[in-house]
């Protein structure tokens, strides 16, 4: 029987192993950390009050894989509600999310012939002094939301998932994304796959018409084939045969890859609900120009937790801070957001946490974006030159929405797919 070995076990990982081995091939998950789920990392419902997310918390888009494993798990969706309020103006209220020009801005996009990065096509097309507000709108998401460089980022890739993003009803997986990965951990497992914790691969080495896993402590396991399921700038971590890591290292050049840090402070109270003579007690998101630009709450639920998110070039600043650093840094944005003394803020804090994922040894940074070299760069990863070698995860998904967990999901299903189907 064929033998397969999976370096990492997060949602790609898992997904292509839960295929194969589903498909009677016999699987060995081999992951570095002492949990699976990579950049789905659940905390402890008890430092929160809920199982709150360090890594991806909400359901992008139509995600029709995410939605399909949330129903086997029997995990519904937690919609999203309230409203988005904005600071950007200096003085608290409801955002309008009206970029200006957007009509304009959008029948450009449509226009496009040949794709270039979006800094240069906001350069081209809207670079005068009218079309300032446009350019910083823009930029502020490609920025915020894709944690994307925009002197770097696709135009084409940012026109495809903008489009796309209204299908579907966005929320959260009622019980956490950990509760998702946990279902697909076991379901491998009831397949009869293999899983190994705290076994962090360094090589993978060619041996007669099969491979050699080697890991950091020293232990070794060989299979036909292994699938490289590890985040983008591990890739040139692992010792590969040079063909392979030629490959990789050509093609990881050409996708880009985004740094996020993420903020989860638990107050005594829901302070913000009534501020200032105002109810924001409908309070989602929270638009600002603060170090910490970005907050959301958990509404519809009331947990008393502020979550922030610093993302892009903005969270690349920001390396040297230290975890208590970055915490008064949150804290002094929501501070200056708030006009509130930091102090105040302070004395109500129960917990709290600043994720830096550029710091994770396990991830370095927190997710991928597409250049416009991306989609030919994914092409040349994803084909298995020999069979012995491939790679997937979320960065090599070429549909609208790379860096989420249904692009790592469809990546994992995709490539094991096709080693069982031979292409
Ligand atoms: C802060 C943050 C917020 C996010 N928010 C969202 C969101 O709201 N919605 C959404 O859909 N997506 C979100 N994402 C993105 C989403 O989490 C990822 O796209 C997805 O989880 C990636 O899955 P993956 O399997 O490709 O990689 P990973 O989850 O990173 O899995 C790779 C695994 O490989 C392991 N590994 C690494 N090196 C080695 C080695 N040498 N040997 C063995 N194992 C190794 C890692 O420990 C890890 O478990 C977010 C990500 C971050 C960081």
């Amino acid at each position: 029987m064929a033998h397969f070995v999976v370096v990492g076990a997060g949602a790609a990982g898992l997904m292509a192993g839960h295929e194969l081995a589903r498909a009677g091939r016999r699987v060995t998950l081999l992951e570095a950390r002492e949990r699976c789920g990579g950049r789905i990392d659940p905390l402890p419902a008890a430092e929160f009050g809920y199982p709150a997310e360090g890594g991806a918390e909400f359901v992008h888009g139509a995600a029709p894989l995410t939605r399909a494993l949330m129903r086997d798990a029997g995990l519904p969706l937690a919609p999203r509600g309230g409203r988005r309020w904005s600071a950007r103006t200096g003085t608290l209220l409801p955002d309008t999310s009206a970029v200006p020009g957007e009509l304009r801005f959008y029948d450009a996009l449509l226009r496009l012939k040949h794709d270039l990065p979006i800094a240069e096509f906001l350069e081209t097309h809207f670079g005068g002094p009218a079309d300032a507000e446009l350019r910083r709108s823009i930029t502020r998401t490609v920025e915020g939301y894709d944690a994307a460089d925009p002197r770097r980022a696709s135009t084409f890739a940012i026109r495809d998932e903008w489009l796309a993003r209204d299908d579907g009803e966005h929320g959260r997986v009622a019980g956490g994304y950990g509760a998702l990965i946990a279902h697909l951990a076991a379901e491998i497992g009831r397949h009869g796959a293999t899983l190994h914790l705290g076994a962090a691969v360094a090589a993978i080495e060619e041996a007669g018409s099969g491979i050699t896993a080697r890991c950091r402590d020293g232990s070794a396991v060989v299979a036909d084939a292994a699938i490289l399921a590890v985040p983008l700038p591990i890739l040139s971590d692992i010792a590969l045969p040079v063909a392979a890591r030629e490959r990789a290292l050509a093609a990881v050049a050409d996708i880009g890859f985004g740094n996020v840090v993420k903020f989860l402070l638990r107050f005594r109270t829901r302070w913000w609900a009534e501020h200032g003579g105002r109810n924001l007690s409908d309070l989602a998101f929270l638009l600002s120009d603060a170090p910490v630009p970005t907050w959301w709450t958990q509404h519809p639920a009331d947990h008393p937790v502020l979550t922030g998110w610093l993302a892009g070039p903005r969270a690349d600043r920001v390396v040297p801070l230290d975890e208590a650093g970055l915490i008064e840094l949150g804290l002094t944005s929501l501070a200056e957001i708030f006009a509130l003394p930091p102090e105040r803020l302070r004395h109500d804090l129960v917990a709290a946490r600043a994720i830096n994922w550029g710091r994770d040894p396990w991830a370095r940074g927190a997710y991928s974006y597409a250049t416009p070299a991306t989609r030919a760069a994914q092409a040349l990863l994803r084909r298995p030159d020999g069979g012995h070698i491939f790679v997937c995860g979320e960065a090599l998904y070429a549909g609208p929405d790379m860096g989420t967990v249904e692009a790592a999901l469809a990546s994992g299903r995709d490539t094991a797919r096709d080693i069982l189907a031979g292409r």
